[in-house]
């Protein structure tokens, strides 16, 4: 068997997040009734004109300069021709030889996965962005749940209009990991800039991969396939694996594959072809004759440049600098913006203990706001009283365990670490005079266990451990117990 190399190319559709339409002054609304969010422009009536939507430009910017890619100070407008029922002017106003941004280079950091899906080594790589370009989206065909619907089809052109950034990569990824650690890149990034909501299950993110195996070594392409339907990062990952295994097995039997598009069905874990609509388009692009070329002024590109926060691939890096964190932790604590701001701060009220608020943020935080489906910034503990909590349990005033407990308590109740130790009377005692009495007591009140200790029965000495803290009713910081004991005893 020889070894095959695989070829993958990406296709991102982001819907910018905008109150109104790329054209028209309709709402963007998700969820409302079919067709409320329509007029004479994006139903495409004869005689209506477009006008670009200002605010499209500028989150359009915000992406490409999220993703590190220049801008355009001339961009064109361009309709693309096809006939669809959820296409009411039998043409989508996209762009094409001169789009918003083009040849772009992406550094991502990707690892190949084990089965269990953990990530090992990772490593940054770079991604050539072939075009950013601003288009409108079609409209959406209903087949399911109204009257008829087996003779009839429905139309919803409330999407209809919506803007959208599709973002296009030469085929440089050569597994199915690095393609899902790509839109993930993307995906944080435009979120991160507000450029887009980039949910992929509410549909504002989609996502194509253009799929296709080679021998190694053999410089030609083969036959390539196009996948869609993918709702979800981790179901594009699996499709891609999928398609992968069917054309080196199809291959390897002596098979032929053909060009098409396959939709992935997440129900049986696989790809099927989609009833083929015409192949091989020809969309005879030319320039939109109702919209002057786009200019984008290097003052205006500076100002939205200016308004950009840090980055989150920079930011994860500056952690792992700053905070000695492993990529995968400084990963994780930037995924989005408010949790990377939490952070930040969340170290600087535990004076400083980066270590110890990483480890309570991903173990004991993290898990509370995902149960109660909360954002780092709605968090019910705020980042300085995480801080103080951290400080709590450095300084020994209470314990790990009790620190837990006592996050579990902060977060139901809105309270400060303070005054949750405090009503729960956890303070730890650590003065070693008031220790020091203690283990005196004790000490006087079993000579004969003093003498066989002594003597070199040493596994006494929990016995004194249990003693001195049964007499300081638990609050002894054991630590110092253990400290004072060994100094008194011997
Ligand atoms: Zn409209």
């Amino acid at each position: 068997m020889s070894n095959w190399e695989t070829i993958i190319g990406l296709e991102v559709h982001a819907q910018l997040s905008t109150q109104s339409k790329i054209f028209c002054g309709c709402s963007t609304r998700f969820g409302d009734e079919p067709n409320a969010n329509t007029c004479p422009v994006c139903l495409g009536l004869p005689g209506a004109l477009p006008v670009l939507n200002r605010r499209v430009v500028e989150l359009g910017a915000r992406a490409a300069l999220a993703l590190g890619l220049h801008i355009n100070e001339r961009s064109v407008f361009a309709r693309k021709n096809y006939f669809y029922p959820d296409l009411p002017k039998g043409y989508q106003i996209s762009q094409y030889d001169q789009p918003f941004s083009a040849n772009g280079i992406l550094e991502i950091m990707t690892a190949e996965r084990d089965d269990a899906g953990h990530a090992r080594d990772w490593k940054p790589m770079t991604v050539r962005i072939t075009r950013l370009h601003l288009e409108e989206d079609a409209g959406k065909n209903v087949h399911e749940g109204l009257p008829d619907v087996d003779r009839y089809s429905y139309i919803d052109l409330n999407r209809a209009g919506t803007p959208l950034a599709e973002i296009v990569t030469e085929p440089d990824f050569r597994s199915s990991w690095q393609a899902y650690d790509y839109v993930n890149h993307v995906r944080r990034a435009l979120q991160w800039v507000g450029a887009s909501e980039a949910d992929m299950e509410k549909g504002n993110l989609r996502c194509e991969a253009n799929v296709s195996v080679r021998r190694e070594g053999d410089d030609k392409f083969g036959t390539k396939v196009e996948l869609k339907n993918l709702n979800s990062v981790r179901f594009m990952q699996k499709a891609i694996e999928f398609e992968v295994e069917r054309h080196i097995k199809t291959l390897e039997e002596g098979g032929r594959l053909v060009q098409e598009t396959r939709l992935w069905d997440e129900r049986l874990s696989e790809t099927r072809p989609m009833r083929s609509k015409e192949e091989a388009h020809d969309y005879r692009y030319f320039p939109e004759p109702d919209l002057p070329p786009l200019v984008v002024t290097r003052d205006l590109i500076e100002e939205i440049g200016a308004s950009i926060p840090e980055l989150p691939a920079p930011r994860a890096k500056r952690f792992t600098e700053q905070y000695g964190l492993s990529y995968a932790d400084a990963s994780q604590l930037t995924a989005d913006r408010a949790l990377a701001d939490y952070y930040e701060a969340a170290v600087e009220a535990s004076s400083g203990n980066a270590r110890a608020t990483t480890n309570w943020i991903r173990s004991e935080l993290l898990r509370e706001l995902e149960t109660a489906g909360l954002s780092a910034d709605k968090s019910p503990v705020p980042a300085a009283e995480l801080g103080a909590l951290v400080k709590f349990v450095d300084d020994g005033a209470i314990s790990g365990k009790q620190g837990k407990d006592v996050l579990v308590e902060m977060f139901a109740t809105g309270k400060t670490a303070a005054t949750v130790i405090e009503e729960k009377g956890l303070v730890q005692v650590s003065d070693t005079g008031e220790i020091d009495r203690v283990i005196d007591e004790v000490i006087a009140a079993n000579p004969k266990q003093l003498e066989q200790y002594r003597g070199g029965k040493e596994t006494l000495f929990g016995f004194f451990v249990g003693q001195v803290m049964k007499a300081s009713k638990g609050k002894a910081n054991p630590k110092i117990v253990n400290e004072r004991l060994k100094e008194k005893l011997k």
